[in-house]
């Protein structure tokens, strides 16, 4: 992109977000200064937002923006760490005026709602892609840590399962979803929020987590993979809106809450003694969570369905 540009993509992002004390240096100079808290690991995750691959081309910018907020701090959230700061790679073909101004918009309200700095970033000509990275603290050890997931350990997942799936299902095989449910749907899609009161409340309880954003299987399936060990869950058990276990049959069966993608939910694993110190936590939070099943030794994810029989393997 021209250097004349610059001055113009500077005014879109040299103030989003809220104003941090711990940033000393921010947008302006090459490098941000920022201070951790001492004593505190800092938290980093990442991620990519690909026109064509991870939003419709031409999708509304505040889409976007949703989107890269909610998969950077979802997965930021699974560490469960306490988010601090933001940087931004942006590319665009040319520059967009109105496409920047609705971004920036909607990723100043989204990070000042979560007290998060965007503290730098860069700006290239490209084709049009997001990178975020979320940074966040955690005290050492507070984090859920895989390689001390053991067999027994219960299985949860926040929110509800599969609302951004059965959208899409909707839109294509034109399910009949009254307009009050469908707007709801359309917000799951539009406007996911990341589970970040959540995932603190994990801290020194949840033995692993992870974000649900590529399925819920294919999620436990990686996390498990490291100890060996796997996973029955119970189909009854999973939580799933009013409006999806009224349109399960017709959207797919209990594969789509297991498999289902753009949740941004935390699965996390808990020994059983925490149980109760968890629920009790999340009785405050608005999500609220759902026990879904149990670690088991023998490796592969399982699901019990109503009717007994297992449904595995399930596909990723
Ligand atoms: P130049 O390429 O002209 O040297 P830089 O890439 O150093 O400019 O960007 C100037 C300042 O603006 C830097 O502090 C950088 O972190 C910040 N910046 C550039 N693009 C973004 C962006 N998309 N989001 C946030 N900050 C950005
Ligand atoms: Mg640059």
């Amino acid at each position: 992109m021209a250097r004349t540009e610059f001055p113009l993509i500077h005014r879109y992002f040299a103030k989003i977000g809220a104003t941090r004390e711990d940033v000393d240096l921010g947008i302006g100079d090459d490098a941000a200064l920022l201070m951790p808290p001492a004593g505190h690991d800092l938290a980093v995750a990442v991620s990519t937002l690909v026109e064509g691959s991870h939003f419709p081309p031409g999708a509304a910018p505040s889409l976007v923006a949703h989107r890269g907020f909610a998969s950077a701090f979802s997965r930021l959230a699974a560490a469960a760490a306490e988010p601090a700061w933001l940087t931004l790679a942006l590319s665009m073909p040319q520059v967009d005026e109105a496409w920047l101004e609705a971004f920036s918009d909607c990723l100043n309200t989204l990070t000042r709602s979560a007290r998060v700095q965007l503290v730098g970033g860069d700006t290239t000509a490209g084709p049009l892609r997001v990178t975020l990275h979320a940074h966040g603290f955690v005290p050492p050890g507070q984090g859920p840590a895989p390689s001390s997931i053991q067999p027994e350990h219960l299985i949860y997942v926040t929110g509800t399962l599969g609302e951004a799936q059965l959208a899409r299902v909707a839109d294509q095989n034109s399910l009949r979803i009254p307009g009050q449910a469908r707007r709801r749907l359309q917000d799951r899609v539009q406007r996911p929020k990341p589970r970040m009161a959540e995932g603190l409340a994990l801290r020194g309880l949840a033995s692993g987590a992870f974000s649900v954003t590529d399925g819920l299987a294919r999620g436990l399936s990686r996390l498990l993979q490291a100890t060996g060990t796997g996973a029955r869950l119970k189909a009854d058990s999973l939580p799933l809106s009013t409006t999806l276990a009224e349109n399960l049959d017709r959207a797919g069966g209990w594969l789509l809450p297991l498999t289902a993608t753009g949740d941004y939910e935390l699965c996390f694993t808990v020994p059983p003694a925490s149980r109760a110190e968890l629920e009790r936590r999340f009785t405050a939070l608005p999500a609220g969570c759902a026990c879904i099943g149990r670690v088991e030794s023998s490796a592969g994810i399982r699901c019990v369905l109503p009717n007994g029989t297992d449904l595995s393997p399930i596909p990723e």
